[in-house]
């Protein structure tokens, strides 16, 4: 066991006191895990839009003092009472959504939305006793999708976390914690294109683009970039995009633009934005008789989907997935094999990089378009 296992961690955490306002790192105080749960040391993490949504708290419930982060890689420093299969040293990817193995959606094939353990945007605190592991002088921060990973040391349940590979390098594959898997996994083990489809992503930013490489490992022959950002469609090229359409530069909706590209609309879409309309266009723009399209996005509280419903009855599948459908335990750490092994790059999507201490910049690119993952250095 490690010394500090069983007491109390000072450490460093960049807590958001207020949405909107710049993270302030501070020194905290993190209980031990109790039964069922994890302490791990986080060595690196990213950012991911989902930390940017409910930082701002425009479309999302505020929740503060709290601290974010939920892409990340580190090292499992102690474990509480019933943990077996985790022990301190393990290399691990801390995940937003969980993996009981116990529940009816655990034991499906098909589901990964763990009854206990499944994501959960608006808790604070940990699931056994609803109490949160970090406080400053007493008072309590609260968690972030049960991951936190803005803070050198954190508690999660052990389901939460995937065992992985020690010869991964973690600076690289901690992005498959939520980005990576969710883009990739949404085209490979949900939208299936067959071979010589065309698929739409809308949304080129990390998520996006790995849902292209999705599409390109499916053996897809067009890939259709939709996104606002100019600036994405250059990057793109690198991800296997091989067209792309700005909506601002159409008079008519992205979706009729589409079809007419298309002979009357995609074989799959994934929409990776978080913009209901542009949820609703990647939903329209699907062939009918067999187009599916496949939400990713996460939208704002108060978002509705509208659309006519002889949209549906022309024979188009519109479907939704956290997580890309992994399962975060069970899954998770073949999806890190692929990149030992060379069949999946990671690096492309890292474009920035930031010590700990000057984690702010990372929310300053991403809100101005400018990165797709920057990578958080904690011991910065
Ligand atoms: P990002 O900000 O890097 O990329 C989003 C891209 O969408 C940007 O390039 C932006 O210009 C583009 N965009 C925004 N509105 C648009 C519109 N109306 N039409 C076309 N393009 C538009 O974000 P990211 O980190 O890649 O995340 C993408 C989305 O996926 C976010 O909504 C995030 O919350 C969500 N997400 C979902 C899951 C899940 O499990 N379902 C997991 C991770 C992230
Ligand atoms: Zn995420």
């Amino acid at each position: 066991m490690s010394s500090t296992a069983g007491q109390v961690i000072k450490c460093r955490a960049a807590v958001s006191w207020e949405a909107g306002k710049p993270l302030v790192i501070e020194e905290v105080e993190v209980a031990p895990p109790k039964a069922m749960e994890v302490r791990l040391k986080i060595l690196y993490t990213s950012l991911c839009h989902t930390d940017v949504y409910f930082w701002e708290a425009k479309g999302q419930t505020p929740v503060f003092p709290r601290i974010f982060g939920h892409e990340a890689g580190g090292i499992v420093e102690s474990v509480g009472e019933g943990v077996t299969d985790l022990a301190p040293g393990d290399h691990v990817l801390p995940i937003f959504t969980g993996e009981c193995r116990e529940c009816a959606h655990c034991k499906s094939e098909d589901s990964n939305m763990c009854d206990l353990l499944r994501i959960n945007t608006d808790r604070g605190v940990m699931i056994s006793d609803g109490q949160s592991r970090f406080s400053i002088n007493g008072k309590p921060i609260y968690h972030f999708l049960g991951t936190s990973t803005f803070s050198e040391y954190t508690v999660l349940h052990v389901g939460c976390v995937a065992k992985i590979n020690p010869a991964a390098p973690l600076d690289k594959v901690c992005v498959i914690s939520c980005g990576i898997s969710t883009g990739y996994g949404a085209t490979v083990n949900v939208a299936r294109p067959p071979k010589g489809s065309t698929v739409a992503v809308f949304g080129l930013g990390a998520v996006g683009l790995a849902a292209a490489e999705g599409a390109r490992a499916s053996g897809a022959s067009r890939i259709i970039g939709v996104d606002l950002n100019p600036k994405r469609f250059e990057e793109a090229k690198k991800f296997g995009v091989t067209e792309f359409v700005n909506p601002a530069d159409h008079k008519k909706p992205v979706q009729e633009v589409l079809a007419e590209m298309t002979n009357g609309g995609v074989d799959r879409s994934v929409e990776c934005t978080g913009n209901i309309n542009a949820m609703i266009s990647a939903f329209e723009c699907v062939h009918d008789g067999w187009g599916v399209a496949v939400l990713v996005g996460v939208p704002h509280k108060d978002a509705e989907f509208k659309t006519h419903p002889v949209n549906f009855l022309n024979e188009r599948t519109l479907k939704g997935t956290f997580f890309g459908n992994y399962k975060p335990r069970t899954d998770i750490p073949g999806v890190v094999e692929k990149y030992m092994n060379k069949e999946l790059e990671l690096d492309k999507f890292i474009t920035h990089s930031v010590p700990f201490s000057e984690i702010n910049k990372a929310f300053d690119l991403m809100l101005k378009g400018e990165s797709l993952r920057c990578i958080i250095r904690m011991d910065g």
